[in-house]
Formats: structure tokens, sequence, C-alpha cells
């Protein structure tokens, strides 16, 4: 049976996780997103504490928590005044691990234990391509085998954290789209050491005024060497690899917008407390006080089917369309919650002071990545509804 009790050693995450990020005022998240900047003293912090290496199992020198206490953590981080940019900031170390311990050899997973110390930052997963989209079987970066090494060439956007990692999951074609007889065929996972890629990969950011504290970039790649050893996983089936982990991300990111979603609630129901206009506090309007009931429901809801599926993938059984729902249900419910805060707050919603503004633009990106709402539609009735596939 899953279930949403909480033990001591959730209790204990979710304590020492909340006192870390409160040493981290609103004023210091304001202060990063108006100028663009990483919150590195934030990310070093909880890289010392052994926090980005919570997933890695002991023997590998991590604290061997699985998805649902990886989650916890990761709830706990956008529940703060830094909301989905605390999380956002630190949250593919946990999916690039989980993939790093599952399918990597014993040459790649000796990065492992210094991941676990903080000393090297695994924080950037190179997929998405612009001629492909949401389509990742049509992605084109090419890997070609010499000698003892790969040779890469390709064109990768859209990718976060670059700038602020050692390392990075390089997703590439080692057999041309054209070539393979199944079109999910022929792609292969590289772990690549940015710090070795010298002038192999040229980094133009791609700005957004969305998440504005978390670069995300276009990588272009010219010969970028890899050694052979740095496969992660089998050579031509990276696309299946992906598959098996990324519910993982699903249920994170369903924590992190949860996290937000209660925290930005609590928020938005002080304030409708203690605004009174026309001689009464507006919490009174049912107007205002529904929405927010609305939303709570939501959220509790979204909660519910991510507990699910978090059990489930610990537990080793299959969970992809309960982690699909579950991104899908947080997602939206987050952004409702964060959208009525706005509402509830009236001018000081839309003010940068109040940081709502902020939680309501973030809170968007989650409807659209790192799977849009419309690919777990298209999964749930194809997969699960068993309609025609429309692609
Ligand atoms: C801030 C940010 C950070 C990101 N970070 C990363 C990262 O670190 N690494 C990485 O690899 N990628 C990253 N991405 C990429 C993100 O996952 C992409 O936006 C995504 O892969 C989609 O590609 P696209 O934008 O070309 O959309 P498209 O594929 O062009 O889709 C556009 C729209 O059409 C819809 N659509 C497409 N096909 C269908 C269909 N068959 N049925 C219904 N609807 C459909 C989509 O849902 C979407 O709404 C990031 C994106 C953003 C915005």
């Amino acid at each position: 049976m899953y279930t949403q009790a909480q033990t001591e050693e959730h209790m204990m995450i979710r304590k020492a996780v909340r006192e870390l990020a409160s040493k981290y005022p609103p004023e210091y998240w304001r202060m990063k997103d108006e100028r663009r900047e990483y919150p590195e003293e934030f990310i070093r912090e909880l890289m010392r504490e052994g926090w980005m290496g919570v997933n890695i199992p002991a023997e590998y020198g991590g604290a061997g928590y699985k998805i649902t206490e990886a989650s916890i953590v990761l709830e706990e981080l956008s529940a703060t005044s830094g909301g989905l940019s605390a999380s956002g900031a630190a949250h593919a170390s946990f999916f690039n691990v989980t993939i790093l311990t599952k399918y990597g050899n014993e040459e790649c997973k000796k990065y492992l234990p210094k991941i676990a110390k903080g000393e090297l930052r695994f924080q950037a997963l190179a997929i998405t391509e612009q001629s492909a989209g949401f389509d990742t079987p049509r992605i084109s970066t090419l890997a070609v085998k010499r000698g003892g090494e790969y040779v890469i060439n390709g064109r990768k956007v859209f990718i976060s954290r670059v700038k602020h990692s050692d390392l990075m999951l390089l997703v590439a074609r080692t057999t041309p789209y054209s070539e393979v007889k199944r079109r999910t065929d022929g792609i292969t996972l590289f772990l690549v050491d940015l710090r070795k890629a010298n002038d192999s990969i040229t980094v133009r950011e791609i700005p957004n005024n969305v998440r504005r504290m978390v670069d995300t970039n276009e990588l272009i790649i010219e010969n970028l060497v890899v050694p052979e050893n740095h496969v992660i996983g089998e050579v031509g089936k990276g696309f299946y690899h992906l598959l098996e982990v990324v519910n993982a991300e699903r249920i994170e990111i369903a924590a992190e917008c949860i996290g937000l979603g209660r925290y930005v609630i609590s928020r938005a129901v002080e304030y409708a407390k203690n605004r009174v206009v026309f001689d009464r506090p507006i919490g009174m309007n049912q107007a205002i006080a529904h929405p927010l009931a609305e939303a709570y429901m939501r959220l509790e809801a979204a909660d519910l089917m991510r507990y699910k599926a978090a059990h489930l993938y610990d537990s080793g059984l299959p969970c992809g369309a309960e982690a699909n729902m579950a991104k899908y249900l947080a997602a939206e419910a987050c952004y409702y919650a964060c959208d009525r805060a706005v509402q509830t707050l009236g001018g000081y919603g839309l003010s940068v002071e109040t940081d709502i503004e902020r939680f309501w633009r973030e809170s968007r990106l989650y409807i659209l990545a790192p799977i849009s709402q419309e690919m777990i539609l298209n999964y749930l009735s194809h997969n699960i509804l068993g309609l025609p596939k429309s692609y």
C-alpha cells in the first residue's frame, strides 16, 4: 500500500532542508532573479551538506534514499521563498544520478562519490534539439566511433545549468534516424566531462523571463571526443534507458509543484485574512476564498498521485501512468494556486516585492517542460486507454 504517512526520517529530512533553505531570505532570491544570477551560494551549501547526492547509493558515499525521499527534498526546497528556482537549480542532479547509478559502468560510477561529497556537479541533461522538439527519436546529434572513443557533432537547445555543471548527460544518435528499424533504436547516452570539453562545445544562452536565475542554453557541439567507457548503458538503447528513469523526474517535478503550491496558498490565505476592503477581510468574499479552497484540494489530490507513483517506483513496479498523472495534476494545481494567489493579493500580486509574480511565472514552466501536458495526455490516450496513436 502506498501511503502519505510521514516516517520519522521524512520528518527529519523536511526539517533539515527547511532549516537550510530558511537561511536564504526572499531578498536573496529577488536579487538573483533581478540580476539573472544562478543561486550559487545556495547550491554550494546544498552540495556541502550532501543534499545533491541523497539518491546516490550508500556504497558510493550517498544517503541511499529512494525517490520518495528525494522528492521530499525537492518539495521542501520549492516550499520556500526560493520557489521553483531553488528546486530547479538543483533537480537535474537527482535525475542524472539515478540514470548513472542504474546504467553506468564502474568507470562512470567513479564520479558518484565526488558528486555525493559535493565536489562535482552533474546538473546538465542534453536531450532537446530544435528540429526534434518533443519527438526525441528525431534528434540528429551524431556520435561516431573512432578507435576507443566517440566523436560527437550536433546542436542542442534549451539545455539548463550547463554553465554551472561539471558533468553533462548527453543524448546522441550512434545510428542515424534514417538507418534504424525502430525509430527509438540507435540512441546512446554519454557522460560528458564538461571540464575536458574545451572548445568542442560552444554555449549560447537562450534567455527567458520565466525562470531567470537558471541558465538555459544552446550548445553547438563540434568534434567532441568522449571515451568509449563514458557510454552509459547499452549502445543504441539509450532511449529505453531514459524511459526507465524518466518517471523519477516526473515524480520530482510533481513534488516541487506541490511544495510551491502549498506555500503560495499559505501566503494568499494569510493575506486574505488581513487585507480589509469594503470594511471586511477580502477572505470573507467567496470569490476569493473558494478558488483558494479549490487550489488546496487540487494540490492534495495531486499529492496522493505523487505518493502512489513514488511508492510504485521505489518498489520497482511500473508507474508510467501514475508518474505522468502526478506531474500533470501537480503542475496544473500549482499554476492555478499561483494564479489565484496573484488575484488574492491584487496589485501586490504582480509586484516584485511580494514574490508572488515570480512564483506565478515560474510555475508556468512546468505546464510545458520537461514534458508538456499534451504529451502526457498523448501517453495516457495511447498507452492506458488504448486509443490510436496520433503520431
Ligand atoms: C526553461 C526551459 C528549460 C529547459 N531545460 C531543458 C534541459 O535542461 N534539457 C533538455 O534536454 N531540454 C530542456 N528544455 C526543453 C523542453 O523540454 C522543450 O521545450 C521540449 O523538449 C519541447 O521542445 P519544443 O520547445 O521544440 O516544443 P515542440 O515539440 O515544438 O512542441 C510545441 C508544442 O506543441 C505540442 N505538441 C507537439 N507535438 C504534439 C502532439 N503530437 N500532440 C499534441 N501536442 C503536441 C507540445 O506539447 C508543445 O506545447 C527546457 C525548456 C525550457 C523552456
